[in-house]
């Protein structure tokens, strides 16, 4: 049995058990990385016996395990977090087993994913009970909002990571690793953070996430983000439109520009847009980044009451702005919206709605929505129930509502019990149901352009991935196509998916 002790570029050393003999490695004639998945843990037991804890230390690099939970800026966090801890000598590993350190990057937007925080340090912990080198921390969202208190609901977690502090998250942990007891950061980003993302971190070698946008200044009642977020900061356009460049250079196909509402960004400086025109400065951002030619580029979210028709018109003169709107609604009741403190009617929401189906392009439409907030009367439930019959939805997220601790409307009177918040949900999904089997039969037929991902999880023959409209499509196709753009046609609507035939073209069939 051989344990990797040293990994150089193209040099590997690797101990040698049964012969007691270093072997040294070049290129990776031994299959480095399978080694070091499966043995690396299990090897810092074994030699631990023959050598000094200082010395393991110095021919192995701590690992440290992320597990990601929450939204797409989660995402962005833990890529950025995990460029941070690389650059600063940490490998990453992918199972918390083989891990000297796990974070957890949390979602609080719910009171359930909190404690499900909870829950998982219990886990954690209980998995090596006798592991004194396993450090344990909490990052993102639950952080940021809870801070020191998590040491005296967990005091097994060693460090606490806020929203802001992706950026120092090696410093941190070499704090935990240097004896620090109870490490907690929950500052504001420092002025020269970086945004940059290596590509080995990506969560994806065909599709990255560029945040343009932190924070949110909307103070909706029922949500808890621009208290765990912090304020807008939008980033400036022309770091936005470099990083577009790079990711195309690198061979990457689609971008996401993401943030709690794109739409709302506003940098302080227009350096990068110089050149483009646009209504607002997200529209011009949007030309802006269309014009590095970047095959696919996708946005979300965005906020109703900053939704400018220019930006359809963008999408109209730009043919790589994807044909998706992802625009949440929440309510179809003006009282509701305005105890939402929405910012918007039902009115002006389906204007835009208006624009959005005017358009040139057949344009995609999802949304999010609310059931059960505190006063939502059946009247109040209707008109949610007629705006959705309205607006068609090619995917709507529906949530019942829960009280979330920290934000203005937990201390509204929940008036609607539970059974009847079940009741409103499963009416308003079969509603939803009926009018998205329309529309993803309206597919049939058509060629789409995808985006082929992955293989798909169903069959070793088929291959998986987005369409510009952002649907779902598998299709039989060799593994070869992987990270290819290519055309299906689509011959079958599933409930949440498009299945379709590669249309055979030379050099891509
Ligand atoms: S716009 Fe409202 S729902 Fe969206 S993140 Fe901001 S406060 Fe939350």
């Amino acid at each position: 049995m051989m344990i990797l002790l040293k990994d150089m570029r193209s040099l590997s050393f690797f101990w040698d058990f049964r012969n007691d003999a270093i072997l040294l490695a070049r290129n990776g004639r031994i299959k480095r990385d399978q080694i070091q998945q499966k043995c690396r843990y299990r090897a810092r037991e074994m030699i631990s016996d023959r050598l000094s804890a200082r010395s393991i230390d110095c021919i192995m690099k701590p690992r440290v395990y992320i597990e990601t939970l929450g939204c797409q800026m989660n995402v962005a966090d833990t890529e950025r977090a995990a460029t941070n801890l690389r650059a600063s000598g940490y490998d990453l590993c992918d199972s918390e087993s083989e891990a000297d350190v796990v974070l957890l990057n949390t979602c609080s937007v719910r009171e359930k994913a909190e404690q499900k925080v909870f829950t998982r340090i219990g886990e954690v912990r209980a998995a090596r009970p006798n592991d004194r080198r396993l450090k344990v921390g909490v990052m993102g969202c639950v952080a940021q909002l809870e801070g020191a208190s998590i040491f005296r609901q967990a005091p097994s977690v060693d460090l606490i990571i806020g929203t802001r502090a992706t950026d120092r998250v090696a410093a941190l942990i070499d704090r935990v690793r240097d004896g620090e007891r109870k490490v907690i950061d929950l500052d504001e980003r420092g002025q020269h953070d970086s945004w940059e993302v290596s590509p080995v971190e990506r969560h994806s070698p065909h599709v990255a996430f560029i945040p343009i946008i932190e924070g949110c200044n909307k103070f909706c009642s029922f949500c808890i983000v621009p208290y765990s977020r912090g304020r807008e900061k939008s980033r400036p356009a022309a770091e936005i439109v470099e990083e577009a460049h790079r990711l195309k250079n690198l061979g990457y196909k689609e971008i996401h520009l993401i943030g709690q509402n794109v739409n709302s960004y506003r940098p302080g400086v227009e350096d990068g847009l110089e050149g483009f025109r646009g209504a607002t400065l997200f529209s011009r951002l949007l030309r802006a980044v269309a014009a590095t030619e970047m095959p696919r580029i996708k946005f979300t979210t965005s906020f109703p009451r900053d939704f400018h028709p220019d930006i359809i018109t963008a999408i109209e003169e730009n043919a790589n702005l994807c044909d998706w709107i992802h625009l949440p609604v929440q309510s179809g009741s003006d009282r509701i919206l305005k105890l939402m403190r929405r910012g918007h009617t039902r009115a002006d929401y389906l204007k835009r709605i208006e624009r959005i189906r005017a358009s040139t392009r057949k344009l995609a439409l999802t949304s999010d929505v609310i059931v059960g907030f505190p006063g939502e009367t059946e009247e109040d439930f209707r008109e949610t129930l007629s705006l959705v019959q309205q607006c068609d939805y090619d995917s709507l997220y529906i949530f019942k509502y829960s009280k979330r601790r920290g934000t203005p409307a937990a201390s509204f009177t929940d008036t609607v019990s539970e059974d009847e918040k079940k009741a409103r949900f499963l009416e308003l999904e079969e509603v939803h149901r009926k009018a998205q089997r329309e529309v993803y039969r309206s597919y049939i037929g058509r060629k789409l352009s995808v985006l082929a991902e992955r293989k798909s999880s169903r069959s070793e023959s088929d291959l998986s991935g987005h369409s510009t409209c952002h649907k779902v499509v598998n299709f039989t196709g060799s593994s070869k196509l992987e990270g290819e753009i290519v055309d299906v046609v689509v011959t079958e609507a599933k409930r949440n998916s498009l299945y379709g035939d590669l249309v055979e073209r030379a050099g891509v069939a």
